[in-house]
């Protein structure tokens, strides 16, 4: 059984570092999805700025010829002012071309405004474009190291796997099979005993299954934790051999 254990403590090796390398390579994804999700939230913004700008543009334009058209009503109506005849008409006049000035006016704060809001918004766009270029370089970096991490992660799984075979090819079937039923439930699924404590759980072994675990006939397991039993000094003789 000693024989056995030994090779089972191998078999447990194995199986918490494959289980971390396997950890770890599931969590690559999430880790790429990152750098994307950063990138494209700097472009969005970028693009944001971007689409102001043009907005502003265009309201620039508009409020221009708004402008425009209103100045030539302004000149034609003045152009009207001698060929009034009425005192009403001539009020009427009046009051038409006080809306047109009032327009332009309005039309010249909504230039300005947009001006205004163009120059803004251009330097925060370009602002914007040279963080990406500085955020892009690192986020590239980072994807690089990631695919050369999976890259590592997946040539060590498939080594740990040859490595579990070979420590398994010898090993009792039965033996494997509660092994494997325990380290269904709890990783690692063996624990070392020292000083009549299962160091799996930290709990005292009861004087008669410590005494069972030090003759090493058969497989003691722990009564609170359920792992698999092996006494420290047995684990010695086995890296001594
Ligand atoms: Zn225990």
């Amino acid at each position: 059984v000693i024989d056995g254990l030994q090779g089972l403590v191998e078999v447990s090796r194995v199986d918490t570092e494959l289980a971390a390398r396997e950890r770890e390579r599931v969590g690559v994804p999430a880790k790429r999805a990152a750098c994307a999700e950063e990138r494209a939230r700097l472009e969005a913004r970028r693009d944001a700025a971007k689409a102001a700008v043009e907005a502003a543009d265009l309201l620039q334009r508009h409020s221009e010829s708004d402008a425009r058209d209103k100045e030539a009503l302004l000149a034609k109506l003045e152009g009207q002012q001698h060929q009034i005849k009425s005192n009403e008409a001539y009020t009427a006049l009046l009051h038409e071309m006080a809306q047109a000035r009032e327009a332009i006016s309005e039309a010249e704060t909504r230039i300005l405004e947009a001006m205004d809001a163009i120059e803004q918004r251009r330097s925060e766009a370009a602002a914007l474009e040279q963080e990406l270029l500085a955020v892009n370089g690192r986020l590239s970096q980072q994807e690089r190291l990631l695919d050369e991490r999976e890259r590592t992660l997946e040539e060590e799984i498939a080594e740990l796997r040859k490595r579990r075979e070979d420590a398994t090819r010898h090993l009792d079937a039965e033996l494997l099979d509660r092994y494997e039923r325990i380290a269904g439930r709890r990783s690692p699924a063996i624990a070392i005993v020292s000083r009549e404590i299962c160091l799996g759980c930290r709990v005292d072994i009861p004087p008669q299954r410590y005494i069972e675990i030090l003759r090493g006939e058969e497989l003691i397991t722990c009564g609170h934790c359920q792992r698999i039993l092996i006494h420290e000094d047995q684990l010695r003789q086995a890296a001594a051999r």
